[in-house]
């Protein structure tokens, strides 16, 4: 503390009495707006400690002042991070239409306010308003759910791998599951078949090879401590070539015989055929309980179009197990979540609107007339002077998620040509704007997918890509 630069360092006091500091304290609690000062000041004493940071002395005085304005600055600037919210709505132009880390599926204009009424408020969530008693949350939905699946019951819990994790929990703990090694997968970095299983306390019993499993393999398995047939959905990976499983019916068979169930975990619950609309096959959840699998587990917020949410269907018996399981109040689905999902469900009973209704399926089956439109409407309302070349061309969009993987859908995009700044640069610049806007790259050109951009976001997408480009010019120039 001795050296003389330390005196120029202003008191945390004076810092705090700066106006563009000031200005935060209406919104910021006075010990948060002390607190970022102090750690502020702190961290130039480190630096003039280090013997950085020796500009800036007054000229006229050729003492203090000069750091104060700067601190104050950069105090601001984090006074508003504070204040700013960090989970935000952004603009997904990707193209990936189940995108994981942006939040996966859109919700629907009812789901949403269903949402908003119920958290506005009281709602009977386990409260039966007939008896005037006590009531379960999960009965909002099982109605729906064994009327859309054919199943006898459902039960929903926060995600599919809390789905799995209870569902193998309650039917084979302490005891073997049987499942293919072509099916021993990892979705999504966390969830790994094998380690989902030793987490629910059953035993892994694999069988079969990575490419060829057969109905034999499964039999061969089997053995007094064997609880459960496991089939897994691979997911976002497929085995292509020389390949083989038993079908379903051939395994349910086999459980039948042997007296052991058939779970499966679907990823992606399909409700709906997509292949009308151009999609590879993909079982339905229906057909999946029709041909006998005893418990099937999915994701709400996949295919189907919902908020985040593990759905379990199947034979009673199972699913009462599960309701008294303690895990099941470990993984409780919220009330927001149940409101989102059964207004979700309730789109489908309405075959004709449900493709309209639900953005997840209206996004994967809009005309391709549609996204051109959208894309020539977004560079017309770019300014004359954007000074970047854009193009409206062809392009494929994913179904993401781990649905489907591989396969793409012809879409159209709104191409920004390299020029005078980076892809890299652009993309940098369209996450910065408000709302930011996320972008593929592709062969060094920026792509802006209308598969996943809603007519009404183009606006706020032309201003974001008129914005970044004025800031990259004046990075440039200035
Ligand atoms: C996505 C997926 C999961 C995980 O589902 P979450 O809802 O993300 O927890 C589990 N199994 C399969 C086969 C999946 O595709």
């Amino acid at each position: 503390m001795t050296r003389p630069e330390l005196r120029e360092l202003p008191a945390v006091d004076a810092v705090l009495r700066e106006p563009v500091v000031q200005q935060w304290a209406e919104q910021l609690a006075p010990s948060l707006l002390t607190e970022i000062v102090r750690q502020v000041v702190q961290e130039e004493r480190q630096r003039l400690l280090a013997g950085e940071s020796r500009e800036e002395r007054d000229p006229e005085s050729g003492a203090a002042g000069s750091r104060l304005p700067k601190l104050a600055a950069i105090v601001s600037h984090r006074a508003q991070e504070w204040a700013a919210p960090s989970l935000a709505p952004v603009i997904n132009a990707t193209g990936i239409v189940l995108h994981t880390n942006l939040g996966r599926a859109r919700l629907s204009r009812p789901a949403q306010a269903a949402v908003q009424a119920v958290a506005a408020g009281y709602s009977n969530l386990e409260f039966d308003l007939a008896t005037g008693e006590r009531g379960d949350r999960y009965t909002h939905v099982t109605r729906l759910l064994t009327f859309l699946t054919g199943a006898e019951d459902a039960l929903v819990v926060n995600n599919n791998a809390g789905a799995v994790l209870l569902a193998i929990a309650c039917l084979a703990r302490d005891r073997g599951v049987v499942v293919s090694r072509g099916e021993l997968v990892e979705i999504g970095g966390s969830f790994r078949v094998p380690e989902v299983m030793e987490q629910s306390g059953a035993r892994l019993i694999e069988t079969g090879t990575t490419n060829k499993t057969y109905l034999a393999d499964y039999a061969r398995a089997i053995t007094e401590d064997t609880a459960l047939l496991l089939k897994v959905h691979p997911s976002n990976f497929r085995i292509i070539g020389f390949t083989h499983q038993p079908s379903r019916q051939e395994l349910v068979g086999l459980g039948r015989e042997k007296g052991i169930p058939v779970m499966e975990d679907l990823g992606s619950g399909l409700l709906l055929d997509l292949q009308p609309a151009g999609y590879p096959a993909e079982p339905l959840v229906s057909e999946v309980v029709a041909a006998g699998v005893e418990v099937v587990t999915f994701s709400g917020d996949k295919l189907l179009g919902g908020p985040q949410a593990g759905i379990i269907v199947g034979r009673r018996v199972h699913l009462a197990r599960m309701k008294r399981h303690p895990l099941l109040r470990a993984l409780r689905i919220d009330k927001l979540t149940l409101a989102a999902l059964e207004a979700t469900l309730r789109a489908y009973l309405e075959p004709a609107s449900v493709w309209q209704q639900i953005p997840t399926l209206q996004r994967l089956t809009v005309a391709a007339d549609e996204l051109q439109e959208q894309a020539r409407s977004l560079v017309a309302a770019l300014p004359a002077q954007f000074g970047a070349p854009v193009a409206v061309q062809a392009d494929h969009s994913q179904v993401g998620g781990g649905s489907m993987p591989g396969f793409s859908i012809p879409t159209w995009v709104v191409a920004i040509k390299p020029g005078r700044h980076s892809a890299q640069r652009w993309a940098e610049q369209l996450r910065r704007q408000s709302p930011p806007v996320i972008c593929r790259i592709q062969e060094e050109q920026v792509l802006l997918d209308m598969r996943t951009v809603l007519p009404e976001e183009l606006p706020n997408l032309a201003r974001a890509l008129t914005r970044a480009e004025e800031r990259l010019t004046e990075e440039r120039t200035g």
